[in-house]
């Protein structure tokens, strides 16, 4: 297979990246809203392309949203990359399926204690879910929770908040904070991709020739791989994010590497191409 990683045989099987391992870890799935209200400046008309390219993104007019982690697994190193929305019934969204991360960690054979660090993008509640278990107990009893200092900073903050409660402030002292780019095993490096959130960060994979950008919530929907500009009513600050995207953007666009994210289709895993003079997400395997 020329260059890159190759997609090896059934669901369980990880995507390589040289000899990093990396698996979708599916939690939820759920409408979100409209995609008038939570991008308000972009016209509906717009959406039309995006329609045909990811459909499984689209219920009527509203967002259709999964939101699913990964697994990253170097020789001697287990992360978990974000937990998450939680057990049932906590998050104020439509979900249509959601609480699935600890079976889907369980079918990868991978128990909690297992998990030797867990890497928190930001602190969204969709990204945090599974920090803990009903009651505040870390879910993954052995864990370094892994999170940028600014990050942990704005979610104590807002202590007021149920899930900022639960999966943050029940948490304190677990946490290990960074600053800034961060080798979080060999090859696995932890990067600042600001503006959806404070402290938000990317994970890059680098093994022999191999590689691969999980990008968080940079670009949260793929249509931003194509439309930078567009705001998101949940970013943060939204010019600091357009500039990240536009900074990223030539390391993924056609470009030998996996780019990853929880909220896009099926695994989340795939490439970032120019088809037709447009920007687009494919899934790959
Ligand atoms: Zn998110």
């Amino acid at each position: 297979m020329a260059g890159g990683a190759r997609r090896v045989g059934a669901t369980k099987d990880p995507v390589v990246v040289g000899s990093i391992e990396l698996f979708p870890v599916a939690d939820a799935v759920g409408l979100l809203g409209e995609y008038s209200e939570l991008y308000p400046e972009v016209p509906a008309e717009a959406w039309e392309p995006y329609r045909v390219l990811y459909p499984d993104l689209f219920s009527g007019d509203a967002w259709r949203l999964p939101c699913n982690g990964f697994l990253v697994r170097t020789e001697a190193t287990t992360i978990l990359v974000d937990t998450g929305v939680g057990p049932q019934g906590l998050w104020d969204w439509t979900a249509e399926r959601e609480g699935e991360l600890p079976d889907a960690l369980g079918r990868l054979g991978v128990r909690p204690e297992d998990v030797d660090i867990v890497f928190l993008t930001h602190l969204h509640i969709d990204h945090v879910g599974w920090n803990t278990d009903l009651e505040g107990v870390a879910l993954f009893p052995r864990a370094r929770y892994v999170v940028h200092e600014d990050a942990l900073a704005f979610a104590r903050a807002q202590e007021g908040r149920a899930h900022v409660q639960r999966c943050i402030i029940a948490l304190e002292g677990r946490f290990e904070t960074v600053s800034g780019d961060f080798e979080l095993a060999p090859g696995v490096t932890a990067f600042v991709s600001p503006g959806h959130f404070p402290g938000h960060m990317g994970l890059r994979l680098l093994s022999g020739s191999q590689r691969a950008v999980l990008i968080a919530d940079t670009a949260v929907h793929p249509a931003l791989l194509n439309e930078p500009d567009w705001v998101y009513v949940a970013d943060g600050e939204p010019a600091v994010g357009a500039a990240t995207r536009h900074a990223l953007l030539p390391e993924l666009i056609d470009q030998d590497v996996l780019v990853a994210c929880g909220h896009y289709p099926g695994s989340g895993i795939g490439r970032v191409v120019t088809r037709e003079g447009r920007v687009v997400w494919e899934h790959a395997g």
